[in-house]
């Protein structure tokens, strides 16, 4: 049975659309500057470890509160914040349908991202998932895709779908699986070469199936 693994943040859920309403209504709890908002969404986008993104915010705006509630606060509320679209959910039930084995590799703590798995409902159209605090080991290391294949009882053969090049895209292709890079992006990256790039997870599965 082929397989199909997806990442999950800015591949199966709005991830940058989430973080910015989550911003939006921590600027509004603690009465920040107007420009707190765009500062503190583009912190969060960064790839970088998410306890120095979270100490930043709070000594920047000098917040009595620990980083690590902010977080725990962040992880909490993800999960209620994140949207994946119908075209893209249409997509994994047609994978499906056509005889693949689904999975979601991501980086991330295991509360908020599985968190986001089961309230959107991902975890209903996919066979599992692994994550990375669960294991102790991210992407693009290959260990995480063996994880996620032996949790699923195949083959580690298929295809790997995601937003980053770095994570998804080179750890894809170090475990052999040819690769998908979701972007909307049109400039010619000087990263590692995805299988081919699309703007949509539906759109890759269309590919990927025909
Ligand atoms: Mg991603």
């Amino acid at each position: 049975m082929p397989l199909a693994i997806f990442d999950l943040d800015g591949t199966l859920v709005d991830q940058e659309g989430a973080a910015r309403e989550w911003a939006r209504r921590f600027v509004q709890t603690w009465s920040l500057a107007p420009d707190a908002c765009d500062l503190i969404s583009a912190a969060l986008a960064e790839r970088r470890p998410k306890d120095e993104v979270f100490a930043g915010i709070v000594r920047r705006y000098a917040l009595p509160v620990p980083a690590e509630d902010v977080w725990a606060d962040y992880r909490g509320q993800m999960p209620g914040l994140v949207r994946c679209s119908d075209e893209d959910r249409a997509a994994l039930i047609d994978l499906r349908s056509a005889g693949w084995s689904i999975g979601i590799v991501t980086n991330g703590m295991v509360d908020s991202q599985a968190g986001k798995i089961r309230a959107t409902g991902l975890s209903e159209l996919v066979d599992g998932w692994v994550v990375s605090s669960e294991i102790g080991v991210r992407k693009p290391e290959p260990e995480i895709f063996h994880e996620l294949a032996r949790r699923l009882d195949v083959a580690l053969d298929g295809w790997m779908i995601g937003d980053s090049l770095d994570m998804d895209v080179a750890g894809g292709r170090r475990v052999g699986l040819r690769t998908a890079w979701i972007t909307t992006d049109s400039a010619p990256s000087s990263g590692p070469a995805p299988t081919f790039a699309a703007p949509t997870v539906a759109d890759a599965v269309q590919l990927i199936l025909a």
